[in-house]
């Protein structure tokens, strides 16, 4: 604590030392390059103004007196507060009007804009410098009272409600009400004198509220709403936003302050917004709408319904070709499609906001491509402009788009896996199961999964979940099988009955349920669905971005499936084979239980001989389907009372099947109750105790890549075994002796010679730690980082998504350490034991098979410290090739 208020302290000084600090430009002053200081809107409207397009002037309050305003404890200074003015002042000369002034006023609009685009930001605020004297000049000067009156209600909303709070809506309920009075239904029937009685009723329920008159001084008005964008940079809104697109905290928001343009003021003026091409689909043709005699929201707001910009070729053909050159010049300029708005005041156009447009996947894909091949970019520059998570919407079905929306959600959780999933309810893994048998599609609903409903979720088209966060078993698990999957429901209730209700209905086995994972919302009814569809764009960027990355990209898959897809994907490998997942389906649950229970050795190993060809067989399918490609194999590793019953009526069945009383197996049962599971009798521990259980893994792999060898005597398939949870080199040393023995004697017998690796995963601290002493024994290291990254942080993966929320609010962490790597404290154990790696055996080869393989700031780093590879999800393949492609083409 001391330390922190030093730190502050002297960070002052120096600061304070620093007194001629500019904190506000005009826009005339500053340049597209200066997006960091100004903010996107503050440098895109300085760009347009100096590439001599009609802007209405202006000026930026930058993102520094942003963070200076939180540093020096929510204060603007007096220093600041001048230099604004000094900017006002600016304004008013080349305008010829005055900010408060009756006669001839300047009124200013209020915009936030930070170095990213952001939605959760403050709104706007229009019309500011309003008051009683302001209205009456400008309805003299514009001989319009209804518009002046009518701006002056809107500026009354609109800063009650972003600067102090009281709700918009409120004033809404009080039109509502002088509407009910009159007898009238539009907005537009209200005369002058109602709108001046509405100013009334408004300031009137402002002071009632607020205990204090509306401010009408233009200075304190314009200082305080700019104090509110400044504030509004921490509301809830924002900070989730924030963590959700990886924008840190640090950057702060800058403040636009500008000249208002009136679009509003009659039949020759409008407002509108526009793409330079379709953000829908890519197509290069301008699209965008427009209302004639409006201001600000309502194109948006959805109140008169706009007309397509086309239209306003023949309305102000004038003001159209000086907009469609600028969209021209403005594309060229940034070298990528544009979302622009502009007003119309009095037939002369004015430019108010242009940024690269938001867009969809397919759309983004074909832009790209089509920019390259109308030779504004190079083709590196078109694969860093595809955002590599946005291709998560392509790999995953969709709902057709009129069924969507003919549709209503009855209710909302997290999108913790994207895709669109249409169904029927399945209450159990197991009704999941038979429904798939009967070609009917399931919808798994659970109050949370656990790994017994592996096989359950397998064949759901879908899963719903009324507990756990973006990181609980069902969200991992159905990323990892690139399943649809909203978690965290907490409005489902369960009945008694196997039913559950939500949203006001009841649903049973069977009922119509479907689920959005790009959304989280839930609808009570079918959507039709339509598969992934992967365009021609598609393929060409990704042939691009294959050519420039250096990590490969492998997968994560346990089945024959998950491999035939990943391979579909692109991927070049398979960094991690989870051999326990193959445990829990059908008969060999039956046979790995028997294998626990076992009293000795030879019950062990007899029950293992029944594992044996089933895991055998598996091993040759995924080894069959991936091409010859490397596959990393990794022994059991998750403690072993998961794979027993926990119900009561499922432990007595299971007694029966085991010849044991129910007491027998309960003690069992107890007996592997550990307190700390996570960090208990699991990993090459299981080994260690039971060395017979790696034989029989070592032999099922051996013999499936003999067989897969013998078929296909050009793959060369080199099998590689991953010894998990290792600690100590010694434990690796004695699991390996374990591998090598068996493997040999194997080979030796089918008289060839074949090559395996054995490695280990660097999961353990003290494994980073001692890396150089592990490398004597491992011939690879893939970094497990979910685990390293649980036991570097000290919480567990499965109950940290109860407080880490705290956290986020509190702005301690920004991030999910277990989403993205923390590349501060887990990333340099990784660097670490690259480091140390290397330094023992030079040709070490270097991984990553942790959930962070497929999270583009963390490939980036993987990148950077020299990993080969990176493995995820089969889903997440093409979104590693693309990001590795960022990586490599940033840090060149
Ligand atoms: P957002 O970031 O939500 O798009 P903006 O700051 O772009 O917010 O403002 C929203 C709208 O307000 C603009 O699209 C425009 O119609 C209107 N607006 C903002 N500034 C002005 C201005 N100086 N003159 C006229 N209208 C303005
Ligand atoms: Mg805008
Ligand atoms: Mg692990």
């Amino acid at each position: 604590m001391f330390f922190d208020i030093m730190s502050l302290v002297f960070e002052k000084d120096l600061k304070g030392g620093n007194m001629s600090q500019k904190y506000v430009y005009q826009f005339s002053e500053g340049n597209g390059s200066m997006r960091e200081l100004l903010g996107g809107k503050g440098a895109n409207l300085a760009d347009m103004t100096s590439l001599g397009m009609p802007v209405p002037q202006g000026f930026v309050v930058t993102t520094e007196a942003c963070n200076k305003y939180y540093d020096d404890g929510q204060i603007v200074t007096d220093s600041l507060v001048d230099e604004i003015f000094a900017h006002v002042a600016e304004i008013e000369k080349t305008s010829g009007k005055v900010f408060g002034d009756a006669t001839n006023p300047l009124l200013l609009s209020v915009r936030s804009g930070s170095r990213a685009s952001m939605p959760g930001m403050m709104d706007t605020i229009l019309n500011l410098g309003l008051n009683d004297e302001v209205v009456e000049g400008i309805a003299k000067l514009s001989g319009n009272t209804r518009f002046a009156y009518d701006s002056y209600r809107r500026f009354i909303q609109m800063f009650a409600d972003v600067v102090m709070e009281l709700p918009k809506h409120n004033f809404e309920v009080i039109i509502d009400e002088m509407k009910e009075e009159k007898g009238i239904v539009l907005d537009t029937q209200f005369d002058d004198d109602d709108l001046k009685e509405m100013v009334r009723r408004f300031k009137a329920y402002y002071f009632k509220h607020k205990n204090e008159e509306f401010p009408s001084d233009p200075r304190f008005q314009l200082v305080e709403s700019i104090k509110a964008v400044f504030r509004s940079w921490n509301n809830p809104r924002a900070i989730y936003y924030r963590r959700l697109n990886d924008i840190p905290s640090s950057w702060g928001t800058a403040v636009n302050v500008q000249m208002m343009v009136f679009g509003n003021m009659g039949d020759d003026c409008g407002t509108g917004v526009a793409f330079t091409r379709n953000p829908a689909t890519g197509e290069k043709k301008l699209y965008g709408e427009f209302l004639m005699n409006a201001q600000g929201e309502d194109v948006v707001a959805g109140i008169r319904t706009p007309k397509d910009i086309e239209e306003l070729k023949d309305i102000m053909p004038h003001a159209y070709d000086e907009f469609v050159e600028i969209c021209d010049k403005l594309e060229a300029h940034y070298k990528d499609m544009q979302d622009m708005e502009f007003t119309i005041e009095s037939g002369k156009l004015y430019m108010l906001q242009t940024r690269n447009g938001k867009r969809t996947a397919a759309a983004a894909l074909k832009i790209a491509v089509d920019l390259v091949n109308e030779g504004m970019i190079s083709k590196e520059k078109a694969v860093l402009q595809v955002n590599p998570t946005q291709l998560d919407a392509l790999l995953h079905p969709q709902f057709d788009e009129k069924a969507l929306k003919a549709a209503s959600p009855i209710g909302r959780a997290l999108p913790a896996s994207p895709g669109a999933a249409s169904g029927k309810v399945a209450l159990s893994a197991a009704s999941a199961v038979a429904m798939k048998e009967k070609g009917m599609k399931a919808i798994l609903v659970r109050l949370e999964t656990s790994p017994e409903d592996i096989e359950g979720m397998h064949v759901s088209e879908g899963i719903l979940t009324a507990r756990g966060g973006m990181t609980s078993h069902a969200a991992v698990v159905a990323r990892g099988m690139g399943t649809c999957c909203v978690s965290g429901c907490g409005e489902i209730k369960f009945g008694k009955d196997n039913t559950f209700t939500l949203g006001g209905k009841t649903f049973k086995e069977g009922d119509d349920i479907s689920l959005d994972g790009t959304t989280g919302n839930i609808y009570g009814e079918a959507i039709a669905t339509v598969p992934a569809s992967i365009s021609g764009d598609f393929e060409t960027l990704m042939s691009w971005a294959d050519s420039f990355r250096t990590l490969q990209v492998r997968a994560n898959a346990d089945s024959p499936v998950d491999a035939k897809q990943a391979y579909d994907f692109g991927a070049q490998g398979i960094g991690l084979v989870r051999t326990e997942h193959m445990f829990f389906e059908g008969e060999r649950i039956k046979a790995m239980r028997e294998m626990i229970l076992s009293k000795n050795e030879e019950q062990r190993r007899k029950a293992l001989d029944k594992l044996l060809p089933m895991q055998r067989e598996d091993f040759t399918g995924v080894f069959e389907s991936m091409q010859g490609y490397p596959i990393t194999v990794r022994y059991l590793d998750p403690p072993l009372h998961e794979f027993l019953p926990t119900k009561t009526e499922e432990i007595e069945e299971l007694a029966k099947e085991m010849n044991l009383s129910v007491a027998q197996l309960e003690e069992v049962v107890d007996s592997l109750h550990e307190f700390n599971p996570m960090m208990g009798h699991r990993g090459c521990r299981l080994a260690v105790s039971y060395p017979e259980i790696a034989e029989m893994q070592t032999r099922a792999v051996i013999e499936a890549a003999i067989t897969v060898n013998k078929n296909h005597p050009d793959w060369n398939l080199v099998p590689e075994i991953m010894i998990p949870l290792v600690g100590e080199v010694k434990e690796l040393a004695y699991v390996k002796s374990v591998v090598v023995k068996t493997a040999d004697e194997i080979i030796k017998e089918a008289g060839i010679d074949m090559k395996y690796l054995v490695g280990t995963m660097i999961e353990i601290p003290r494994a980073a730690l001692l890396a150089n002493e592990v490398a004597q024994e491992a011939e690879f290291f893939s970094f497990g980082t979910n685990d390293l990254t649980q036991m570097t942080f000290g919480f567990s993966r499965d109950d940290a998504g109860g407080f880490l929320s705290h956290y986020y609010d509190k702005n301690i962490y920004e991030q999910d350490p277990f989403a993205r790597l923390d590349q501060k404290g887990v990333g340099q154990l990784v660097q670490m034991a690259c480091e140390k790696g290397k330094e023992a055996r030079p040709n070490i080869k270097l991984g990553v098979c942790g959930e962070h393989g497929g999270d583009p700031a963390s490939i980036d780093f993987f990148h950077r410290v020299g990993l080969q590879y990176i493995s995820c999800s089969p889903f997440r393949v093409p979104i590693a090739r693309l990001a590795a492609a960022h990586a490599a083409l940033k840090n060149k």
